[in-house]
């Protein structure tokens, strides 16, 4: 555990900028390593998506910290009320001390990273748990990390079973948790005993409407899209698709078609990801596998008895019709490839339908009537929106990441994260002209007077 004085004054624009710049050249030195040790751990994964999803997004989050920090950390004006002046109020950013940081296997290196930047420009000091599924990727940021910086600046722990469990006791002044709802319970009562405060960005089910104005064709392919990037395995995937029942079969064949057009019919296609262990290939057949055995429709782009789907731990893209609310496929987070499809005879089914479970990390409405989406808007609670697409709200460097209830707590990105690992101080000047001593005893008749 990286020891600190309290009195040590916290790090200065110059060495912010400095620790953001070697954490550039964490990656920058070595994206192909990076590239080469993600899928070494995926078994396959698309280089195109480990460049777009994890190494664009890490540096376009350095690049812009890297632009605004001095603005974020000068402390702010705040307004002072009338009967307080003459005085001044400002909001001052310190850092909190030593942020922790849990990440999970599916995007590896944004998900360690990202959190890291906004900490690091925080002032912080920072000690990355990546997970335990992408040991290759654990190792290698482990040593590049170790490389450029010292370790009381930011430190990658080991990946043992036992690291993982023990980092989330320990006294961080904030804990940022990536993963699962269920893991993510267990690190929020292990941090609560040191209170340590923590931010949560969880999974669970999210929602893509489509409304009776939308465009079939165009929903279809962005839906392909967004549930196929990383073979389902994103925490902001569409986990479902509720589509008016007259448009389910028609919707459903174009989704198949899109998935192929995307993806082709043979596993080996280099643009598409494997999963990432074959207890996750096992459960997500045995997702499918329920969902058939109690009557639902399977539609596949691919033949899935072609035995190098297997072989290559990829898991043939695969729509469920008519799947039923007691099917494991619409209990639990699919985080793969999956994707039922159900009717719903009107608007407001499909919202009551979304409000009736946990509320989602994301929510896409597909669709050109502005009242229905605004409906939608007004009545759902979810951690973000997409409107007639999936995934991209998440990329605006500009708006909070985060979830809601089941699917998280507390925000990050961009100013978002530094201000999520700052605390932000407020300060009080008095001036040696305001009448607060008036307020002073003895008490007499003042308070009439006020
Ligand atoms: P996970 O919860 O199994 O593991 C996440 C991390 O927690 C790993 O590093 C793991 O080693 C660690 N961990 C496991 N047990 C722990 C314990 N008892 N105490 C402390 N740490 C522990 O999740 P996963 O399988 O790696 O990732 C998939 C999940 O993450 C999905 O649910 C997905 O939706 C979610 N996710 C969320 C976001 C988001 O931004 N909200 C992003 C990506 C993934």
């Amino acid at each position: 555990m990286i020891v600190r004085s309290r009195s040590e004054p916290a790090p200065d624009l110059a060495e912010r900028l400095d620790r953001l710049a070697r954490l550039r050249s964490v990656v920058a030195d070595n994206e192909e390593r990076f590239r080469q040790a993600i899928t070494a751990d995926f078994g396959h994964r698309s280089a195109v998506e480990t460049t777009i999803a994890e190494i664009m997004l890490v540096f376009s989050e350095i690049r812009h910290a890297t632009k605004h920090l001095k603005t974020w950390m000068t402390p702010q004006r705040v307004a002072t009320a009338l009967q307080f002046l003459p005085a001044r109020n400002r909001l001052m950013p310190q850092p909190l001390g030593v942020v922790g940081i849990i990440a999970p296997w599916n995007y590896a290196l944004q998900l360690t990273l990202a959190p890291a930047i906004g900490a690091i420009a925080a002032g912080n000091r920072v000690i990355i748990k990546p997970s335990e599924l992408v040991p290759h990727f654990a190792a290698l940021l482990k040593e590049a990390v170790g490389e450029k910086f010292d370790a009381a600046e930011v430190l990658v722990t080991g990946v043992e079973d036992e690291i993982a469990t023990g980092f989330a006791g320990l006294p961080f002044d904030h804990l940022m948790f990536t993963g699962s709802t269920r893991v993510g319970r267990l690190v929020a009562e292990a941090a609560g005993r040191n209170l340590t405060p923590v931010t949560l960005e969880l999974g669970g089910k999210s929602p893509a409407i489509i409304d009776a104005s939308a465009d079939l064709d165009e929903a279809a392919e962005r839906i392909a899209y967004g549930k196929l990037l990383n073979a389902g395995q994103t925490c902001i995937a569409p986990d479902y698709v509720l589509v008016p029942e007259r448009s389910l079969q028609a919707f459903a064949e174009k989704v198949r078609a899109q998935m192929r057009r995307m993806f082709g019919t043979d596993p080996s296609n280099e643009d598409y990801t494997s999963i990432v262990s074959d207890r996750h290939y096992a459960r997500l057949e045995g997702l499918v596998a329920d969902a058939a055995q109690r009557g639902a429709k399977i539609l596949q782009p691919a033949k899935p008895d072609e035995p190098n789907w297997k072989a290559h731990r990829k898991f043939p893209p695969t729509l469920i019709l008519g799947a039923t609310e007691t099917m494991a496929v619409m209990q639990e987070e699919i985080f793969g490839p999956v994707l039922p499809v159900l009717g719903t005879r009107d608007a407001a089914e499909a919202i009551a339908f979304v409000n009736a479970r946990d509320r989602p990390l994301a929510l896409y409405w597909f669709g050109k009537e502005r009242s229905a989406r605004d409906e939608v808007l007004a009545r759902t609670v979810s951690g973000g929106v997409t409107i007639n697409d999936c995934l991209f709200h998440f990329t605006q460097i500009n708006q909070p990441m985060g979830g809601v209830g089941a699917s998280g707590t507390g925000v990050y990105h961009g100013e978002w994260g530094f201000r999520t690992f700052s605390k932000l101080k407020p300060v009080f000047y008095r001036s040696k002209f305001n009448r607060l001593a008036d307020l002073y005893p003895p008490y007499g008749g003042k308070i009439a007077r006020l």
